[in-house]
């Protein structure tokens, strides 16, 4: 899978080799660790909208932007509410904001082709999808949690960049960044109706414990099959081999630990 840990100093994040396509991109999901958060949040939380002090979360960001050497003014990311909503970021939106973080708001997935803007998703046990494009140099990621898979985001965010750039998915590399597995993703009966009213070979990717009456669900894997459904090759798509959930060492995880943190999941065009 050629997922990979890159260090800058005291942050790390993984990294997929085979997904940048000689440098044209940076991506990857940040690790917890190196960041000024006290528990429960500790360390490196970056998420924008948790509990966690504002001051904080402030200087992780300022940590991770700095480490990694972005301008902060172009780090960009949402206001996550679960849904299907999915914004195209110009540089227009650059040039208007005045505001020290820049922020679209009840949105799940972010598309660019402006080079040096860093989109990203917060997470805490929910996957991201990331595309790249490197025929119309284009970009995206998507947050699908279970509601943003049933309402099939990640075929949405490809249908986005086709609208606004012309990207045909066969030409995408895709990447789903490291989220709960099935391992750890027990699931009601009533999370497994949406799935199944929605997505094909259902079976393939949940399990039943019938002592427990609870399912176990692989949003990766329905993923997986969703971006190949909208034509992304298979041998194109990688994805993590982490769990947030059993890897809470690296990782926020919002099954294993309730209140915590959350890391964040980027790409950008270079
Ligand atoms: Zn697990």
């Amino acid at each position: 899978m050629s997922e990979i840990w890159i260090e800058k100093n005291n942050i790390k994040f993984v990294s997929f080799q085979t997904f940048d396509k000689g440098g044209s991109v940076l991506h990857g999901t940040t690790s917890r660790l190196g960041g000024v958060s006290p528990p429960p949040y500790n360390e490196l939380n970056l998420g924008v909208f948790s509990d966690d002090k504002k001051e904080n979360v402030n200087k992780n960001i300022e940590i991770f932007t700095q480490e990694l050497d972005i301008d902060r003014k172009r780090f960009i990311f949402s206001r996550q509410i679960h849904k299907d909503q999915i914004t195209a970021v110009y540089k227009e939106h650059l040039d208007r904001n005045r505001a020290e973080d820049f922020f679209i708001d009840q949105n799940d997935a972010l598309v660019t082709n402006v080079k040096g803007i860093m989109l990203a998703v917060f997470s805490a046990d929910c996957p991201s999808v990331s595309v790249f494009d490197p025929v119309r140099n284009a970009i995206g990621i998507a947050h699908a949690g279970w509601k943003g898979t049933v309402l099939k985001i990640a075929i949405q965010m490809l249908h986005k960049m086709k609208l606004e750039y012309g990207t045909r998915p066969v030409d995408c590399l895709a990447a789903i960044g490291p989220s709960i597995k099935q391992c750890c993703y027990e699931i009601s009966e009533n999370v497994v109706i949406h799935i199944r009213s929605v997505i094909p070979y259902w079976q393939d990717f949940t399990e039943y414990d019938s002592e427990k009456k609870k399912w176990k669900l692989s949003l990766q894997d329905a993923n997986f099959r969703q971006l190949i459904s909208a034509g992304v090759k298979e041998s194109s798509i990688v994805w993590s081999k982490y769990c947030t959930c059993c890897d809470t060492d690296d990782f926020f995880s919002f099954r294993k630990e309730g209140i915590t943190g959350r890391q964040v999941a980027f790409i950008m065009l270079k």
